[in-house]
């Protein structure tokens, strides 16, 4: 077991890492860049010091309202950064300090801000997931899955929902999912294998209804409310990466 000294210090950079991929999911749908300027208040412009930029917690002393301009700022902030520490300590808990730690928060990283992105724009950009699938391959080339996993949970992870969406177009004339949707779980398969790519539909798929559900029954989305999809994708392979491989043996072993 790590001491609490190590789990602080992973927890506080996972914290400065949220950090930045708020910057990233702010600016990437909006095509800037996520290095120049610096950070800004999005309503009054003014540029923000070091001390307005500690994670969580100047959110919380300025009471999540900008010092200038009063106007408040989101509390998806706090919540990525919190968050984002969370998925790192739980990662480091699990795979140790280990390269597969590395790979996976770079994995996890990249996920964090498609979902933020899904859900705030219905975007996901190509400059993660592209990059994305050509590194989870190459990592799992000499880590697990292994390469033939990798590529087998690249191939069904994207040809599984391009199939899908061509299906919904064909039927009903719309689009159903995106081609950013076909991106991301091919991405997702090329870091995690195909075992933890379905798995990883499970997931998204059970945690969408339920997230559907419970918009409906709070009446503040009717049956026609599109729920991004990409975001719960995020989701399941964040849990699939974190617990699946346990649930992938039982579950493939059955039914061997
Ligand atoms: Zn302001």
């Amino acid at each position: 077991m790590p001491g609490w000294l190590e789990v602080l210090t992973v927890a506080v950079f996972g914290l400065c890492v949220g950090s930045f991929l708020n910057v990233c999911a702010y600016r990437l749908p909006l095509q800037q860049s996520i290095v120049h300027p610096r950070s800004r208040c999005t309503t009054c412009g003014r540029t923000l010091s070091w001390f307005d930029n500690l994670p969580v917690i100047s959110w919380a002393a300025q009471s999540g309202r900008c010092r200038t301009c009063k106007q408040p700022i989101s509390w998806m902030y706090p919540a990525v950064e919190i968050v984002t520490a969370a998925i790192f300590v739980v990662t480091y808990l699990t795979y140790g300090p280990t390269l597969l730690t590395v790979v996976r928060l770079v994995f996890a990283c990249a996920l964090i801000v498609l979902f933020v992105t899904d859900l705030q724009h219905k975007i996901l950009p190509n400059v993660i997931t592209l990059p994305g699938i050509v590194i989870g391959f190459i990592c799992s080339a000499f880590l697990p899955p292994g390469w033939m996993s990798s590529l087998i949970g690249l191939v069904i992870g994207g040809g599984f929902l391009l199939a899908i969406a061509e299906a919904y177009y064909r039927l009903r004339g719309q689009e159903g999912l995106g081609m950013g949707d076909v991106k991301l779980l091919a991405m997702i398969g090329a870091f995690l294998g195909w075992k933890l790519v379905l798995l990883t539909l499970v997931f998204a798929s059970f945690t969408g209804s339920l997230a559907g559900g419970l918009l409906i029954a709070s009446g503040r989305g009717g049956m026609k409310y599109q729920l991004p999809f990409g975001t719960f994708l995020a989701v399941g392979a964040v849990l699939a990466a974190t617990w699946g491989d346990p649930i992938a043996d039982w579950y493939f072993g059955f039914y061997q």
